[in-house]
């Protein structure tokens, strides 16, 4: 008998329950007790939901009320002084932690927050000082696992482990990971020892980081750990579960210790497979295999899994299937989606309907002749019947691409030399991001239009005299170069999608993003085309306002795709190129209409840049790059091309950065240290560069002297002609009190640094 098993489960409930309950709580509206009876509750209903399904092995402490790597510093006792030294009771101590406190009892940051491998999850980043006594502290593995238990339920707990953990947590004073490694191996073994004494057959350690490029270090580390752990575990069999790639580079090194089960991901490790079939799996441990997607929303094809499985089958007889990873990045039912007719559903697999997947696969595997069962046979039938239109003139238009279609004419220099000549803008030109406030009056206005209470021309009449308000603050400011503001758009990637052919949105289909954040990522469903023009008409009418240049505001390929669930029939290069030729007749429209500067937003290019480096360029930037330069290769010299990003860690990309052959590019830099200008200076960076001013993500208004000193330090490195002034990012989230201020102090120290010049 095959059993499956599940690697973790979204927490935040069918209808983000829990999001709710948290946040009334954080309001005062709740009492803790209140919080913790809800957040019980889900954690019943979802453990029934999978044992319901007849999942064999059900993960437990996979719930948080924040996130498991918070969960995972506080069990080993890992809370930075600057909290205890609050003195907050229970929950408030955590929370202050996840969101910082700001109260009669002090005031302190929050943990920063950085992305969990290649998803949209953002983790608390464990901050480790060298005062910390590591030691098994709380309660709450234990207590999740006999809160199953009471309930009739058998299941698998599952931690962090300790070389991820170590791996990702931030050093604040001298002492570094393999100075923790005896007191973490300690508190682990603690740990195994608790659950078997309470009866845990299975624990999970979560350890992705293991997919990622090892040293030899790195690797000596993680075997150092988990001898002292494994040897601690009594009758407890322990899991090491990888996830999000493959682990080529331990292989051996996991193979060789004394785990019971080694949990590998045959989705997104290209080459898990290979890996078992070439070295083999060693005797009597279990291989969980991953093969059911848990980072995408498609049906899982059957009869590769089960062809898979038959391999495996050759090379260990133990095997145990379950999910890629956690079903934290998938949303949580289909069921909630009533507006989605039953022809596209069939073919998607919510968290909830995963489960249903593995219990058909498990029967499949069953049985005699997988084959001819009837799950199966109706699996196949799915994928054989063309779920598209046959005609797919984007894919053709794709393949007709030629490297003229890549390459935008003439050179960067000359075009630079065009543009001055055009615009004659000031030294250290000044500008925003795109978005200004989105008041409640913003937000109201298209909410009345969304619900049908307001007619299209009072919606756009609205949205307009807010442009022309815009347009005279920006005036008023002294801006030189402005933007109509952003009134329409909600989201920069549900704009586009909505209004572009190939996208399908869900009503309910939240995933967790951070705390109690979650997101709503469209589906690229088919081949994207552009219908009619989708931001003309608002860019033409700014522009009609005024004699300074507006920016025509999109965004890019890589970014649209990023953000959504992407399709699995086609190459992610296809959907990007797809998605930049749409984008590029709306960027030769608005050049046709006047509009003469256009900023192509690229928030998201970072974020997906594979784990491994050998992978960056082939499986990424060799087509993301081009994705970027197919959007703008046609315009003419004159016309001025923008982006924007919104980080600066890109130390490591800044070639590729340079090759999108953008004219100017504004990025996050106020909140970092500034390395970035020298990484630019020395790699010879072309295109001009805005590196933000002030840090838009906090309500504070920046100070004329703080700006001028910023200016100051970046002219040291750049020439004063490739500079631009700017905020970090768009202000949508900032409120028009600090926003005017802030911008009036930004032009005016661009005003006193370039008298200087
Ligand atoms: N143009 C967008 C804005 O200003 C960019 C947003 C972003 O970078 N995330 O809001
Ligand atoms: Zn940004």
């Amino acid at each position: 008998m095959m059993d499956t098993s599940v690697v973790g489960f979204p927490r935040i409930g069918a209808l983000r329950e829990l999001k709710f309950a948290e946040e009334r709580y954080w309001k005062g509206q709740k009492q803790e007790a209140d919080l913790l009876e809800a957040a019980k509750e889900l954690r019943r209903k979802h453990w029934l939901l999978q044992k319901n399904s007849g999942i064999d092995w059900i993960p437990a402490n996979d719930f948080s009320l924040y996130d498991n790597m918070l969960d995972t510093a506080v069990m080993l006792n890992a809370v930075p002084e600057r909290y205890r030294a609050l003195r907050l009771d229970g929950l408030d101590e955590y929370f202050a932690m996840a969101r910082g406190y700001q109260g009669e009892k002090g005031d302190v940051h929050a943990l920063s927050m950085k992305k969990w491998f290649n998803t949209n999850y953002h983790y608390m980043v464990p901050e480790l000082e060298d005062s910390a006594a590591i030691t098994l502290n709380g309660t709450k593995v234990l207590s999740e696992f006999e809160e199953a238990k009471a309930l009739g339920l058998r299941t698998k707990p599952v931690v962090v482990g300790p070389f991820t953990f170590l791996k990702l947590a931030k050093f604040t004073g001298k002492k570094t990971p393999a100075d923790f490694a005896e007191p973490v191996a300690a508190a682990y073994a603690a740990l195994l020892r608790e659950l078997d004494r309470a009866g845990a057959q299975w624990v999970q350690l979560d350890e992705p980081s293991l997919v990622t490029d090892l040293t030899a270090d790195e690797i000596a580390l993680f075997e150092q750990l988990y001898r002292d752990i494994l040897n601690a575990k009594g009758h407890v069999k322990v899991l090491c579960q990888t996830y999000f790639g493959d682990i080529r580079d331990c292989y051996e090194a996991v193979a060789g210790l004394d785990f019971d089960g080694i949990g590998l991901d045959f989705v997104e490790g290209d080459e898990t497979l290979s890996l078992v079939t070439q070295k083999g799996f060693p005797d009597g441990k279990t291989l969980f295999a991953g093969v059911v997607n848990g980072k995408n929303i498609w049906r899982n094809h059957y009869e590769k899994t089960v062809q898979t499985v038959k391999i495996l089958m050759k090379y260990t007889e133990r095997i145990i299937i379950g999910t890629s990873c956690s079903l934290l990045h998938v949303p949580f039912t289909l069921e909630n989606e009533t507006k989605l007719d039953a022809g596209r559903k069939k073919h998607f697999a919510f968290a909830v309907e995963k489960l249903g997947e593995l219990a058909e696969l498990k029967s499949l595997l069953d049985s005699a002749n997988p084959a001819e069962g009837p799950a199966y046979l109706a699996n196949a039938a799915l994928f054989r019947s063309p779920r598209l239109a046959a005609d797919r003139a984007a894919g053709k238009q794709v393949n007709r691409l030629t490297e003229d279609d890549f390459t935008r004419k003439p050179d960067f220099a000359r075009r630079e030399k065009i543009q001055k000549a055009e615009f004659k803008l000031p030294l250290l030109p000044t500008t925003t991001i795109g978005s200004f406030p989105q008041t409640a009056e913003v937000r109201n206005n298209r909410a009345e239009y969304k619900r049908g209470e307001i007619s299209e021309q009072a919606y756009v009449a609205a949205n307009k005299k807010m442009i022309a308000d815009c347009i005279r603050l920006q005036e008023d400011i002294g801006l030189d170069v402005l933007v109509h503001g952003e009134f329409e758009r909600n989201d920069m990637v549900e704009y586009f999608g909505e209004q572009l052919d190939g996208f399908l949105f869900m009503e309910k289909a939240w995933v967790q993003s951070y705390g109690t954040r979650c997101v709503k990522p469209p589906v690229i469903w088919g081949d994207v085309a552009r219908r009619q023009p989708m931001t003309v008409s608002y860019a033409v009418y700014a522009q009609s306002l005024t004699e300074k240049p507006v920016k025509g505001m999109l965004t890019g390929p890589v970014t649209i795709l990023n953000w959504s669930f992407p399709r699995e029939d086609v190459p992610l290069k296809e959907s990007a190129y797809q998605i930049a030729l749409a984008i590029r007749e709306e960027v030769l429209d608005l050049e046709a209409n006047g509009i003469r500067m256009i900023q192509i937003d690229e928030a998201a290019l970072r974020e997906k840049l594979p784990l491994r480096k050998a992978d960056w360029h082939p499986k990424y930037l060799d087509w993301a790059i081009p994705a970027f330069r197919l959007v703008h290769s046609g315009v003419k010299p004159e016309t001025q091309i923008h982006t924007h990003m919104c980080y600066s860690e890109f130390n490591d990309i800044i070639r590729d950065i340079d090759a999108m052959d953008a004219d100017v590019i504004t990025f996050e830099a106020s909140r970092s240290d500034l390395t970035i200008i020298d990484a630019l200076n020395r790699c010879g960076f072309r295109t001009e560069v805005g590196p933000g001013v002030y840090d838009i993500h906090s309500p504070r208004i920046p100070t004329e002297e703080e700006i001028e000193k910023a200016l100051r330090t970046m002219l040291k490195k750049l020439p004063g002609e490739k500079l631009w002034v700017n905020p970090d990012c768009g202000l949508k989230t900032r409120g028009n009190a600090e926003t005017e201020p802030s911008l009036r102090n930004m032009v005016r120290a661009a005003e006193t640094i370039r008298k200087e010049l």
